[in-house]
């Protein structure tokens, strides 16, 4: 039997190992440690943050920016729709509501235009949202920049989902320091991973010494134990952060591996009828952290599922494309402005196997299955 070609797997680096035996010979394996600090600031130095915390999750970061920006039971806050529901749940664990927002053609993130009308309403209305969370997702950044200026002009802070993002570029600086909080996540399937982690970052060193106070039980100064604020268990590793501060050694080659991918996906089946690339948007560099592809089933002759189930037949994974949040069940009372662009890009929209270590051969397997698909159709024309 071929062995199964995934998504995206983890890739270790020569580092890793050797962090995680110092943290073991200092017997550092605790969740705080000289390891844990050291990730921190070499994050911060490679993805130019002012200040960043490491968390268990990126889902635990999200949860905590939205805490540390005040968001509570009763608000609404301003949500991209295309994305994973990791991004939304903090917000019902506030007793929040989320309200979606469409993506546009051009990046596939949060359109900016419809934000500027959305709070242009809620503004006449009175109802402003607590926050805004803007998604970069598949490896590729927002358009920023209008963004930012929209919600500074409605007072309105503004936390980057960076979690699919770390890598990027956004005008030749890193999706994630733009906003108020910016949250990037290692889970397994990341661009980069430590097995399970996430970090915070901020300019504002108050929010970062908080996040970290609230993500360690929210201790109080006392020889004691004392609190006076519900704080979380939330502290990544030591063990893991020595798996991170490895796997940042290796990030612009993870990035340049999977823009590889891309490259040669789209040089084979870029050629083929009814086939359409995620595009880059002019903004930024993405890293292509999943090559992601829409097909037209007229012109292609089959569609998303039936390319998918054939792939699947051969042993590689694929994904459909993110399915909006605003038609998950969880989230069916939720309002969404626009939606249907993200509700196109997911009945077409298809995830490549995409990781940083694919070979030619797996890459080669994945296009002749996928060529098949389109070649066996039109001969039972
Ligand atoms: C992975 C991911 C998260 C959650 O990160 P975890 O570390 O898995 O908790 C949040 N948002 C997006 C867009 C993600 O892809």
């Amino acid at each position: 039997m071929t062995k199964p070609i995934l998504l995206s797997t983890p890739h270790m680096g020569d580092y890793e190992q050797k962090f995680v035996q110092a943290a073991f010979d200092t017997n550092w394996i605790a969740p705080v440690g000289p390891h844990v600090d050291a990730f921190e600031q070499e994050f911060c130095q490679l993805i130019g943050a002012g200040n960043a915390a490491a968390v268990s999750s990126g889902t635990a970061a999200i949860h905590l920016a939205l805490r540390l920006i005040g968001v509570e039971k009763g608000d609404d806050v301003f949500c991209s729709t295309l994305t994973f529901t990791a991004t939304a749940n903090p917000i019902i664990y506030q007793g929040a509501k989320p309200v979606f927002i469409d993506s546009d053609r051009t990046s596939w993130n949060m359109n900016p235009d419809l934000l500027q009308t959305a709070l242009a309403k809620r503004d006449r209305l009175g109802k402003l949202p607590k926050a805004v969370v803007l998604v970069h997702l598949y490896g590729q950044s927002a358009d920023i920049e209008p963004i930012l200026s929209i919600c500074n002009r409605y007072g309105i802070p503004l936390i980057e989902d960076a979690a699919e993002a770390l890598g990027a570029t956004y005008k030749g600086q890193s999706p994630g320091t733009f906003g108020k909080i910016g949250i990037y996540s290692f889970n397994g399937n990341k661009i980069i991973t430590t097995s399970g982690g996430g970090m915070l970052v901020s300019d504002d060193p108050e929010i970062v010494s908080k996040a970290r106070f609230l993500a360690t039980q929210a201790r109080d100064a006392a020889p004691h134990y004392q609190h006076s604020e519900i704080g979380y268990n939330y502290r990544l590793s030591n063990v893991l952060a020595g798996i991170g501060r490895g796997q940042l050694r290796v990030l612009d080659e993870r990035v340049a591996a999977r823009r590889r991918n891309y490259e040669i996906y789209n040089s084979t089946l870029g050629k083929l009828p009814g086939v359409e690339f995620m595009p880059e948007a002019s903004f930024g560099k993405a890293t292509r952290w999943l090559t992601c592809l829409t097909i037209n089933p007229q012109a292609f002759g089959a569609d998303r599922e039936q390319i998918r189930l054939a792939l699947a037949a051969e042993q590689i994974e694929t994904r459909p494309v993110w399915k909006p949040l605003h038609m998950q069940p969880v989230f069916a009372d939720c309002e969404c402005i626009g939606g249907e662009i993200a509700e196109d890009l997911f009945a077409r929209g298809l995830c490549l196997p995409s990781g940083s270590n694919l070979t030619l051969e797996d890459l080669h397997q994945v296009i002749e299955a996928f060529t098949a698909v389109h070649t066996n159709t039109k001969n039972n024309l």
